[in-house]
């Protein structure tokens, strides 16, 4: 049935973006813990009951790559919505990466061309479904306790997309150039994140700012983003069919 407020236990915060919080709860009716997000969002109870109609989609979702949707509702006075979804222990791609950059380790091949393949194959899905994510970045490529690797935070809502000010921090790094250039997208511009998202946990930071120009205004990165050559995947430890991969989309 619906998931609701008064049936969770507040755990603790997993996680905290730019949109809202991310907190570990217990659903005590299933007996499931779940990723319960809270996103703050326009007032206006017209605009909370289409958000929710539009978040109601997640739960025709039903695939292996994509973090499982169980439900959303209005929250905390009723300025939130939260939505609840499958918790994936393992964290993000970005968690993942950084705790390898801690140790001094990288992320080898093998796990990039699983991480390849699994975000094609959620894409596949979302695409079939024709939904364009919109948002591929590590920190919304999520590991689960036995390693498999899913993808969420896609844009099914586009009234939650207005309500969400989008402020120019970080997201923009990943866009593709014909999004920047105002022209319509496509499935192809979720290709273009992925392969920005794979230098990235390669090469334990983002591949935007480009190495060598690490105080660009956010006018100069677009403006780069959209004239230079596509960013590549280095390394001596990186084979020419990943090289290939990665730069040929
Ligand atoms: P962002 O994706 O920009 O980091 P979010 O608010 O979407 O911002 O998520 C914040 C953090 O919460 C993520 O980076 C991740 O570490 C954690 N997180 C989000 N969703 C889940 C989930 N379903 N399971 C486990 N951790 C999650
Ligand atoms: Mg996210």
């Amino acid at each position: 049935h619906d998931v609701q407020a008064k049936d969770l236990e507040l755990l603790k915060r997993l996680g905290e973006g730019a949109a809202g919080t991310v907190r570990l709860v217990y659903h005590k009716p299933s007996g499931l813990t779940m990723a319960k997000k809270s996103i703050s969002t326009d007032p206006d109870p017209a605009v909370q009951r289409q958000i929710l109609r539009e978040l109601a989609f997640l739960k025709t979702c039903n695939s292996p790559y994509i973090v499982s949707f169980y439900g959303a509702f209005l929250d905390e006075g009723e300025t939130t919505v939260s939505l609840c979804m499958e918790y994936c222990e393992g964290g993000s791609l970005q968690d993942i990466y950084t705790r390898a950059r801690d140790r001094g380790g990288v992320i080898g091949e093998a796990v990039l061309a699983r991480i390849a393949e699994s975000v094609c194959k959620g894409l596949v899905y979302l695409h079939s479904k024709r939904v364009i994510h919109r948002d591929i970045k590590p920190s919304n490529i999520l590991v689960t306790r036995k390693g498999d690797i899913k993808l969420c935070d896609f844009g099914v809502s586009g009234e939650l997309i207005n309500s969400v000010a989008e402020t120019f921090t970080g997201t923009q790094y990943y866009m593709a150039p014909e999004r920047i250039k105002g022209n319509a997208y496509a499935v192809q511009s979720d290709i273009w994140s992925l392969g920005l998202s794979l230098i990235e946990v390669s090469q334990n930071e983002p591949a935007l700012p480009p190495p060598g120009h690490p105080d660009l205004s956010i006018f100069e990165l677009l403006d780069f983003i959209v004239r230079q050559p596509v960013p590549v995947i280095q390394g001596d430890h990186i084979s020419d069919v990943c090289k290939n991969f990665v730069a040929i989309w």
